[in-house]
């Protein structure tokens, strides 16, 4: 009887915990979605609100509005990630994949603080066993059980509630569509903060787990594919037609602009001289020219591409060759000079020199190096080639958001200026300040580039400069660039473009300069560059179009 008594708690407990190990819930794969997406957000992306707090954009009164938002958004992306790879046959396999890697990532970034970006992840997946080995530890333990092995076993445990196919499909664009608005409608509401944010933190995103290592992994498997596959080749036949084999070479200098807008360009009328040089040097000045995208990553590609803005195609744009192989087939000599983060493919299989990390003491610092360095040395390369040749020099520019660091204290006319990357901290006038000092180091820059040229007796010479795009400094509260292109600003998407002659390179080409200023007001695009550089250097080739041509009309024909 005693013993009757004593057993019955212990059997009680027992019964209970099998009930409740037996109880297998019936959820829906958008149920589950939603609570690993949760779970993702809340458990696996520690590393990344320490990373946004240790910014100090959690301070204040917006901060905690700040995190909502962010912790909405990134739960938003993940339940969009969810709902496009799990049905009722990938739910289990893709989840027993997904959990467990994202508790590793978790892991690895809390402690080392990795940015699983895709160079991080070609390292990974390029080490050997022993690396990796090495980079498992028993100390790893204890998040895999808890992050990673429980909740897949859950995933296994519970009962798919199955809904008949056209309804399933119904509630799972419902699903699609609500992420979506949660997420733009969490951007929307702190957009200016998490923009600053994520502008000038940018490596921030590598830490938004699991959609890091998921976006590195297709970029790597994207570019890796890619590399295998050489471009397309254009021009290869083209060649250099009606030029006098002993004319003098010719020298064409393309500068590569960086974030100059043409609302601030002094040449087109801006209320400050910020191009007090050209001013005096009096070049082609053209007033309406847009650029074909408004980052980089878009523009430069497509300047140089035959496709331009008219037909673009970023995959086709990438895997074509460029105006520069072009040159090269004619037999123009080809460079590209890079004082910014290379040539986006542009230069692909032609010398590039980058100075980003250049070591002059009269243009650089520890934080980087002024465009200037790009003419030291570069009498000597032209020197080493005969024949005509096409330089690329493609400044730092105006880039942002350290406008200060863009310009010598020399140059640092318009005061008082912003002195951070935190445009937050600074005023309008504070940053119209610096951006306008900045827009003088590229006019400094583009004057020692022409009065370079101007030296050069041995070559008729020639200079082309383009921004690659625009820039905003706070109208309608947008700072930076990259706006998609469809909904960007003018500001970010109308440059300067500014042409120079020598008198030996016009007369050689009957070109007629007065002509050209005169044409200058007209409408033009980066989808000229293409079709009027190889039309200014007698290039025949079936890619280029004289509609295109912006000389076209001023050079006289024989
Ligand atoms: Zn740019």
């Amino acid at each position: 009887m005693s013993s009757v008594v004593s057993r019955r708690p212990f059997d009680d407990g027992l019964r209970r915990l099998l009930q409740f190990l037996a109880i297998r819930p019936e959820v829906t794969v958008e149920r589950l979605a939603f609570y690993v997406a949760a779970f993702f957000t809340a458990f696996c992306n520690g590393a990344f609100f320490r990373a946004v707090a240790a910014t100090g954009a959690l301070h204040g009164a917006s901060g905690w509005a700040v995190a909502l938002s962010l912790a909405l958004m990134i739960g938003a992306l993940n339940m969009l990630l969810l709902c496009l790879l799990l049905n009722r046959w990938t739910v289990r396999p893709v989840l027993t994949l997904l959990i467990p890697v994202t508790a590793m990532a978790a892991h690895f970034m809390s402690r080392y603080t990795v940015y699983l970006d895709p160079d991080m992840l070609r390292n990974i997946l390029h080490t050997d066993g022993k690396e990796s080995g090495e980079l498992l530890s028993v100390g790893m333990l204890p998040s895999l059980l808890w992050l990673g092995v429980l909740p897949t076993l859950a995933v296994w445990r519970v009962r798919l509630k199955v809904r008949p196919i056209g309804r399933a499909m119904l509630v799972r664009l419902g699903c699609i569509v609500l992420s979506l608005l949660v997420a733009g409608g969490a951007m929307m509401a702190s957009f200016q903060d998490l923009s600053a944010l994520m502008r000038n933190h940018k490596e921030l995103r590598h830490l938004i787990t699991p959609g890091n290592y998921i976006v590195s992994l297709v970029r790597v498997a994207r570019h890796d594919g890619a590399r295998h596959q050489p471009k397309t080749p254009i021009g290869v036949n083209a060649h250099v037609v009606g030029r006098d084999p002993n004319a003098k070479p010719r020298l064409l200098v393309i500068v590569v602009g960086e974030t100059v807008r043409a609302q601030n360009w002094g040449l087109n009328g801006y209320g400050r001289q910020t191009t007090p040089q050209l001013r005096d040097i009096g070049p082609i000045n053209f007033t309406d020219v847009t650029s074909c995208g408004s980052a980089t990553e878009v523009s430069v590609p497509c300047m140089f591409s035959p496709f331009g803005r008219a037909h673009y195609d970023e995959d086709r744009i990438s895997h074509t060759q460029s105006l520069l192989n072009v040159l090269d087939h004619a037999g123009i000599g080809v460079q590209w000079r890079d004082n910014q983060t290379g040539c986006k493919g542009v230069c692909e299989g032609l010398p590039f020199q980058s100075f980003e990390h250049a070591r002059d003491p009269q243009a650089c610092t520890a934080e980087g190096c002024l465009d200037e360095v790009m003419l030291h040395g570069l009498a000597d390369e032209i020197a080493r080639r005969p024949g005509d040749q096409v330089v690329v020099m493609h400044q730092l520019g105006s880039h942002g958001p350290s406008y200060s660091k863009r310009y010598p204290e020399r140059l640092r006319r318009f005061t008082p200026t912003c002195e951070t990357a935190d445009l937050g901290d600074c005023t309008r006038e504070q940053i119209v300040n610096a951006y306008d000092n900045s827009v003088l180091a590229t006019d400094d820059f583009l004057a020692r580039t022409i009065r370079f040229l101007a030296e050069q007796s041995s070559r008729e010479t020639a200079m082309i400069y383009l921004s690659d795009h625009g820039e905003s400094l706070g109208e309608n509260g947008l700072y930076l660039h990259g706006v998609p292109y469809a909904i960007a600003p003018d500001t970010q998407t109308r440059v300067p473009m500014v042409m120079w002659f020598s008198p030996g390179f016009a007369a050689d080409r009957n070109l007629d300069v007065d002509c050209m200023k005169r044409e200058s007001h007209a409408p033009a695009s980066q989808d000229n560059l293409f079709h009027s550089v190889l039309g200014l250097m007698q290039v025949q080739t079936p890619e280029y179009d004289r509609k295109l041509d912006l000389f076209d009309r001023c050079i006289a024909p024989g």
